[in-house]
């Protein structure tokens, strides 16, 4: 196994004494206590964070505040703001090889998935909202004479003000720059917190951000645990909007808090998204498709296709070619080019997992293939978080693992054979992130395209995503869009203003 060389530039960032990013300068946290990040394919201490408390929220929370009102950045012009935005996308372009090494080594993933979706996807929606500052107008709108008067009434767009920023450990940078991209085109200022198993990458990004010419204060990133930093941020009364990404328990919680000073709240929450299969989908071809939606990514994707329904028709011919790809998925660690699939980000996610693949098995599934650590790791990663490629068949729709979203690399099997009763079993969980679809019969692909409740329908592809494209969920997957022309809504107020002209 040859791993790729650690540059002395990621090595020296890695041995930092990581603090706070508040104001465009570090600092120590208040607590002065450390969190560990961990290698996940060695289990090893990678680099340590600071453990932020609520005071930090509230020092974040006033650099915002006061970018908010600094001409540096209160007063640029709307192509001013794109072209900070410009640059920092080709700054995140000009730095790929060491942020995605860095996030490859922090979360697990390998480098060349970190490379072509975290970083690319990164550096894409910098510059995708780089250019809406100058665009996004208000209207003119023509009302008629009130009491004899002319009346003038437009709208104009303007920040919220201060975003509170939640992210998860699964696409740590680009999660984070779903959210950075159009708050700052829109000109609000962030207090971001990244999750705490991956916050190295989102640091980085944050000294490019300074080095693109951000004003102090516009971005400010505050590290530590989710029940401290994050609550802090979600109650903070200084905090006008938070825009969360995570799971939907915490996503409530969030939702509650942000009521005290009634926040703007956008959500990205879970999924369970059913993968479907119609009779004249060539085999070979969708099970090659259906290994890519659950295990790209360790199968911790919100969007996975955790959820197959193959018809009968084709059942057995899908699953003996989708068993024969699971098999051949290289797993191993992220710095090995061959590496198709990393390890789990945590300890505590592997557990999990291993348990849901426990609870498919008492219920009566039947495991395919999968369910235990790859053989063939050598030492370095015997204490690292792998686990084979997973595949449940014998599955029935009152199982925990059709219901539940389980964020690894398992995939629930089921056959079907009336359209009708497939459309409801396909809606009938708490979730509506995505669906996939698989047919060449344009009268089913558009029936069922219509009936599936999410907010994302993929036929005949999975998992694409753009800046120029709204993505969120319905149910419980989450509150708003983000990315496209929808999302810069969700970052501003409306102000109507009426003019008398008479
Ligand atoms: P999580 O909900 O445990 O954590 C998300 C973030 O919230 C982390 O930064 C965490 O520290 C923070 N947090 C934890 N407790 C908090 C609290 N009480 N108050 C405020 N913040 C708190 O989720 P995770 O395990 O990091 O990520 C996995 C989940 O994220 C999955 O459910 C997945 O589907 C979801 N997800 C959704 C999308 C989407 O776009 N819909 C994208 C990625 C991940």
């Amino acid at each position: 196994m040859t791993t790729v060389d650690i540059p002395p530039a990621v090595t020296s960032f890695l041995g930092r004494e990581h603090g706070l990013f508040i104001g465009n300068g570090w600092r120590p946290g208040e607590t002065g206590q450390r969190l560990v990040s961990t290698n996940p394919a060695t289990g090893e201490p990678l680099a340590t964070l600071a453990r932020g408390g609520p005071g930090d929220v509230d020092t974040a929370v006033s650099a915002a505040r006061a970018a908010l009102a600094d001409p540096a950045w209160r007063d640029l012009t709307p192509l001013q703001r794109g072209e900070l935005l410009h640059r920092l996308a080709e700054l995140v372009e000009a730095h790929a090889d060491e942020l995605s090494l860095i996030e490859s080594l922090d979360n697990g993933k390998p480098v060349s998935v970190a490379r072509a979706v975290d970083v690319t996807t990164t550096a894409k929606l910098f510059r995708y909202f780089s250019g809406w500052p100058s665009k996004f107008e208000g209207s003119t709108i023509p009302l008629s004479p009130r009491g004899g008067r002319r009346i003038l009434n437009y709208t104009v767009h303007e920040p919220i003000g201060v975003v509170g920023a939640i992210v998860p450990w699964n696409f740590p940078m680009s999660m984070a720059s779903w959210k950075l991209a159009p708050a700052l085109a829109m000109g609000n200022a962030v207090v971001l917190k990244p999750a705490e198993e991956t916050s190295l990458s989102t640091l980085r990004l944050a000294e490019l951000v300074a080095e693109a010419g951000f004003p102090p204060g516009v971005l400010n990133v505050v590290t530590g645990e989710g029940s401290v930093v994050g609550a802090a941020i979600a109650a903070h009364p200084g905090v006008d909007k938070v825009a969360f990404t995570g799971s939907t328990e915490v996503g409530r919680l969030v939702t509650v808090a942000a009521t005290g000073n009634m926040k703007k709240v956008s959500l990205e929450l879970g999924g369970k998204s059913p993968h479907i299969v119609l009779p004249d989908a060539d085999p070979t071809a969708v099970a090659a498709a259906a290994a890519d939606a659950i295990f790209f990514n360790q199968g911790q994707t919100c969007t996975a296709g955790s959820r197959l329904y193959v018809h009968s028709a084709i059942y057995d011919d899908v699953m003996s070619a989708l068993v024969d790809q699971a098999n051949r998925i290289v797993v191993g660690p992220g710095q090995d080019p061959a590496s198709q699939m990393g390890p789990l980000v945590s300890a505590r996610q592997l557990n999990t997992v291993a348990s849901y693949i426990d609870f498919g098995l008492d219920e009566g599934a039947k495991l395919e293939t999968g369910g235990a650590r790859p053989a063939g790791l050598d030492d370095t990663y015997a204490g690292g978080y792998f686990l084979e490629p997973t595949v449940l068949t014998e599955t029935t729709h009152a199982m925990r693992v059709v219901q539940e979203e389980i964020f690894g690399p398992v995939l629930v099997a089921m056959r079907w054979t009336d359209v009708d009763d497939l459309i409801d079993k396909a809606n009938d969980t708490p979730y509506g992130l995505a669906a996939g679809l698989w047919t060449n019969d344009l009268t089913h692909a558009h029936r069922i395209a219509a009936a599936i409740k999410a907010g994302t329908v993929w036929i005949n592809c999975y998992n694409l995503t753009d800046p120029a494209s709204p993505f969120g969920g319905y149910k419980q997957s989450g509150w708003g869009r983000e990315m496209g022309r929808g999302v810069l809504e969700q970052y501003t107020e409306t102000k109507s203003v009426w003019v008398n002209l008479s």
